[in-house]
């Protein structure tokens, strides 16, 4: 049954999580799954509510809008983790619990002000762009601390981390380095006075290394919920 094959994948990726933190010396309670359940279904997303997840990561507002309204009441968490276009502020307002993918001035304008109409807050992780492929989305590093010190004044985001997506490489060196710049990034910042206790790095692909570098939080589509027909 699918059911059981979500269930076995999960249990099947958090063991692999934990012993990824071990091999690190760390401690497996110091990092979270972020399930990524884009392109997947909201029949799908029942199913992994039954193992008691909650939280899910997406990509795109649409997706969000039609799965929010398929799944009405249930307590889901919406992870908005994909670039996100201005003038869809609104709805991330209205419908995510939180946005990983906060990457520039406008787009936090945006929230602020739809958000104080909305009356709500917003959890916010900034995308810092580490790798240099052009496809890749973020910040750029060297605008990280004052991008920081500007969000405050926008009180409705609440900045908790960072996040970023490493390069696509088979050279374990360069994702490795994604993530290190990442944690170094973090690091700057608390120097600079911003606590920012999340590091939100690592896919199903690269998330061993970003264990080692010192990810709080994985987020995960592929091996818990089987492979995308797009992205
Ligand atoms: C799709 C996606 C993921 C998950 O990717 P997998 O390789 O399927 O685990 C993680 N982060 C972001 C930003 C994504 O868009």
């Amino acid at each position: 049954m699918a059911q059981d094959t979500l269930a076995q994948r999960w249990k099947h990726v958090r063991e692999r999580v934990d012993a990824a933190c071990r091999t690190a010396g760390r401690d497996p309670s110091e990092v979270t799954i972020l399930p990524v359940s884009k392109t997947h279904p909201p029949e799908v997303i029942e199913q992994a509510l039954a193992l008691g997840l909650h939280r899910f990561g997406e990509n795109r507002v649409q997706e969000i809008r039609d799965k929010a309204a398929a799944l009405p009441d249930r307590g889901v968490e919406w992870v908005v983790i994909g670039h996100l276009q201005t003038n869809k502020a609104k709805y991330v307002a209205q419908l995510a619990a939180e946005i990983q993918s906060l990457d520039r001035l406008d787009l936090a304008e945006a929230l602020q002000r739809r958000l104080e109409l909305e009356g709500r807050e917003l959890d916010a992780l900034v995308q810092v762009k580490t790798s240099p492929e052009p496809s890749k989305y973020g910040l750029p590093p060297a605008q990280l601390i004052d991008f920081l010190d500007t969000l405050r004044d926008y009180p409705r985001l609440r900045v908790r981390g960072l996040m970023t997506m490493a390069v696509q490489s088979e050279d374990d060196a360069a994702v490795r380095a994604c993530f290190r710049m990442l944690h170094e990034l973090r690091d700057r910042a608390r120097t600079a006075g911003h606590d920012l206790p999340r590091l939100s790095m690592g896919m199903s692909g690269d998330f061993g290394l970003a264990i080692a570098e010192g990810s709080t939080e994985v987020r995960i589509g592929t091996a818990i919920f089987g492979a995308r027909d797009s992205v």
